[in-house]
């Protein structure tokens, strides 16, 4: 049973990844942006607070996205394990997964971190606002404060993952294929 954490910034690559991850181990694939991205379509009253946070570039509050996690959990209570892709993104988020794991009986077998420098993730982003019709992917005003909000509230994550021992850099520049193949080698390494 593997549960493993995909983390990055945005555009660092991580749903891209986690298509083809969780097919390869059979994993449930858990993306709390595209949790986000279908309440919005169905305008629900989760949908309806998120949107224009989303649109800011802000985070959605912790216990919005925990209590979405823990849904898509309850759900899938036999999976062979879960991977988790745009979530935790704050500290509180990371310790209620932690929480939620050991009520399962597991924890987080890795975090594997895809490592892109800024310049780079704006390029991207601004390419894929092109075709994903994403609002918040489209203005470069947007996209500078999701980096800054990454860089203030999530990337304190990687302290939190590397004093268990979980935190796994991974170069995010290169080939999917490549890029797919040195998160493997990872995923192979885990205890
Ligand atoms: N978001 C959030 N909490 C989450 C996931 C997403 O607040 O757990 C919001 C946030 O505004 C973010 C946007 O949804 O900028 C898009 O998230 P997604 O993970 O899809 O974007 P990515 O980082 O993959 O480009
Ligand atoms: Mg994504």
């Amino acid at each position: 049973m593997i549960n493993l954490v995909l983390f990055g910034p945005p555009g660092a690559g991580k749903g891209t990844q986690a298509a083809f991850l969780s097919n390869e181990y059979q994993l449930i694939h858990l993306s709390t942006g595209d949790i986000l991205r279908e309440e919005i379509a169905a305008d629900t009253k989760i949908g309806q607070i998120a949107k224009d946070i989303i649109c800011r570039g802000e985070l959605v509050p912790d216990t919005m996205v925990i209590n979405l996690i823990k849904e898509q959990m309850d759900k899938n209570p036999t999976a062979n394990g879960f991977l988790f892709d745009g979530f935790p993104r704050t500290v509180p988020q990371a310790e209620a997964l932690d929480a939620l794991l050991v009520h399962y009986g597991r924890s987080v077998s890795a975090m594997l971190s895809l490592e892109v420098e800024k310049e780079e993730l704006v390029n991207r982003l601004m390419n894929r606002g092109t075709t994903s019709g994403r609002s918040d992917d489209s203005n470069r005003s947007v996209i500078e404060n999701r980096i800054e909000v990454y860089n203030e509230k999530t990337a304190p994550l990687i302290q939190y993952y590397q004093s268990t021992g979980k935190y796994e850099a991974v170069n995010g520049i290169g080939s999917i294929e490549d890029i797919t193949g040195r998160l493997k080698r990872c995923i192979e390494r885990v205890p």
